[in-house]
């Protein structure tokens, strides 16, 4: 299953980043402390301390929202329905209780009875850029 490796792949970087992120407020702690003992400030330590923990926040919303929309469209079932008469056909949002050639009522077009034909889960791939 594709999804548990991406989750993994997630939790991995989550735990780089999160390392990144206290590396960064543990070096910025020390460039504070230094200015604060000695009078002189670290001006390259805590650039780069600060830049390092916007991009690991950046970093950590980003990969929180792409996490959401894998589960969300993993989640996406659908039902086709099909007139047993004629052509018509439908696809639906899957509901609770759905199965292959269950009744689902009439059809629209020539009164004939509507089956449940399949039900697929839909695969998007409209990878959004997110920009990294
Ligand atoms: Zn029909």
């Amino acid at each position: 299953m594709g999804e548990g490796k991406a989750r993994r792949i997630s939790i991995f970087f989550i735990t780089v980043i999160l390392v990144m992120l206290v590396m960064s407020l543990v070096a910025l702690m020390l460039a504070v402390e230094t200015y604060v003992t000695q009078g002189n400030i670290d001006v390259m330590n805590t650039i780069l301390s600060v830049s390092t923990i916007a991009l690991s926040i950046y970093l950590l919303f980003q990969m929180r929202k792409r996490t959401l929309s894998l589960d969300f469209e993993a989640l996406k079932v659908l039902t086709v329905i099909q007139c047993t008469k004629c052509n018509y056909r439908n696809v639906k949002d899957f509901e609770k209780g759905d199965y292959i050639l269950k009744e689902v009522g009439s059809c629209p077009k020539c009164d004939g009875t509507l089956l449940i034909y399949s039900i697929f889960r839909e695969v998007k791939e409209k990878e959004k850029s997110t920009g990294i």
